[in-house]
């Protein structure tokens, strides 16, 4: 078993990686170079802006290149939940603005000739317990009403052609949502925005952000650059850098830990006995999980497995064997399986789970996408784009307040207790 993300292994690196220090001036610096700031740094370039993209690490090293691959429409609630969280207007913008992304990464895909497996497949979101069903039921009826029609409810008599598994109760079916190749669209993204005239540095930590004049100058240990405006795209990873100054967004992002195997590829036997329908399967639970299968035929099954702010050979591993119980639980037929691939990252939450984008302590940023920001970056690039370019009106979260969470400074004391609160509300519900 290798300890590494499946996307990582089998996606060719982004190879026109700047060799030279860090240096000079351009229109606008993005910090991370994930789906956001590599959507924004390809919408910059394409409209003739100078832009520099600076890494930590290297292209996709966050939760671009090591997500569950589901690129899922809708958000992370129930719709009657945003309704009432958001107001009935800004809820809608947000729920379409999904399905927008999606379209948006499929004419990205189109335009720069991305090839990553991009698949219209639907997502089924499947109820885990009896007492789940009329929750579900009712959102589906409210979404099918409201927002999307291409949506269905399967009864539990009408799974057998989508999962065989004797653990579900019912599912609804979003016919928009999509999977792909991760690691290849990402990379794929740098080649694209570098193709445009984007510069890629990785390995260039921005460990310092000052005023120089109306601009700035960023500093990494490779060389410092100026700039007129500067994104942040850091979103989970936003406290990996101490000295990064991203203050703001420490106090308000709280990383989790998501954690995922992929097995070896199963026979189309094997595939036929466990997943028929072939989408991207998410469960009712708060501490639930979500699996597909890869273009390769693996099984790729994920979850929060525990509570963890980790993400280590240690941390995968242990959050490896909770998930191979919980897939031999749900697929007893293909639960011998050798796993392959073992691995985890970190989820940029906001304490209500709604993404935000917009700018603050002179930066524009669009992060906190609550781990569903696989397709919403991509817009929220094109977006941070518009942000830098002095436009407002293309972001659906404009104006969202986003206050920071007390006591919290970066490391995520509290995920214990959070743990064990969803952990009883799953087992009374
Ligand atoms: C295990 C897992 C499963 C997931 N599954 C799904 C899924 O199936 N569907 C879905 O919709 N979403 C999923 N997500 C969430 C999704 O992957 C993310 O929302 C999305 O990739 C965020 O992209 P991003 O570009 O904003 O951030 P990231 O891809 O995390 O990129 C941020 C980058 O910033 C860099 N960085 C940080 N600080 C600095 C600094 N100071 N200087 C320079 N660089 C810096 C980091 O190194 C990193 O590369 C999952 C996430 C994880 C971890």
């Amino acid at each position: 078993m290798q300890f590494q993300s499946y996307w990582h292994a089998t996606s060719t690196a982004f190879a026109e990686v700047e060799a030279g220090p860090v240096e000079g001036r351009v229109d606008v610096v993005v910090i991370g170079a994930g789906f956001t700031g590599l959507s924004a740094a390809l919408h910059l370039a394409r409209r003739g802006v100078s832009v520099a993209v600076l890494e930590a690490r290297h292209v996709g090293f966050g939760g671009s290149g090591r997500n569950g691959g589901h690129l899922n429409n809708g958000m992370a609630h129930g719709y009657g939940e945003a309704k009432a969280h958001l107001g009935a207007e800004r809820a809608k913008n947000l729920w379409q603005a999904y399905d927008r992304s999606i379209d948006l990464i499929e004419e990205v895909i189109a335009e720069e000739g991305i090839a990553c497996d991009f698949r219209r497949s639907g997502k089924l979101k499947l109820a885990s317990k009896p007492s789940h069903v009329a929750g579900l039921r009712a959102n589906f009826e409210l979404i099918h009403r409201e927002v999307d029609r291409d949506t269905r409810f399967l009864e539990k008599s009408e799974l057998a052609d989508e999962i065989l598994s004797d653990q579900f109760h019912g599912a609804m079916l979003y016919g928009k949502s999509a999977m792909m190749h991760m690691g290849r669209y990402v990379q794929g993204l740098a080649r694209a925005a570098h193709r445009h005239g984007a510069r890629i540095w990785e390995g260039a930590p921005v460990t310092g952000r000052r005023r120089d004049g109306t601009g700035w100058r960023i500093e990494t240990p490779k060389g410092v650059i100026r700039a007129d405006r500067v994104i942040a795209a850091t979103n989970a990873y936003s406290a990996s850098v101490p000295a990064a100054q991203l203050e703001y967004f420490k106090r308000r992002i709280i990383s989790v830990g998501s954690f995922i195997v992929a097995t070896r590829p199963l026979s189309e036997a094997e595939v036929a006995s466990a997943l028929p329908g072939d989408r991207t399967y998410v469960t009712s639970m708060n501490i639930g999980n979500y699996f597909r299968l890869s273009p390769d035929r693996r099984l790729i099954f994920g979850g929060r497995a525990r509570f963890s702010a980790t993400s280590d050979q240690t941390s995968d591993a242990k959050s490896g064997r909770v998930l191979q119980e919980a897939l031999a639980r749900m697929l007893p037929q293909i639960s011998g399986v050798e796993i392959d691939y073992c691995w985890g990252g970190l989820v940029g939450m906001t304490s209500d789970r709604f993404p935000r984008a917009g700018t603050a302590d002179g930066v524009h940023y669009g992060m906190g996408y609550s781990g569903h920001g696989a397709q919403i970056s991509t817009l929220m690039g094109q977006v941070l784009a518009d942000l830098a370019m002095g436009r407002e009106d293309s972001n659906p979260l404009q104006g969202l307040d986003w206050p920071k969470v007390p006591l919290h400074s970066g490391k995520p004391w509290f995920l214990p207790l959070v743990g064990l609160y969803f952990g009883l509300k799953d087992r009374l519900s």
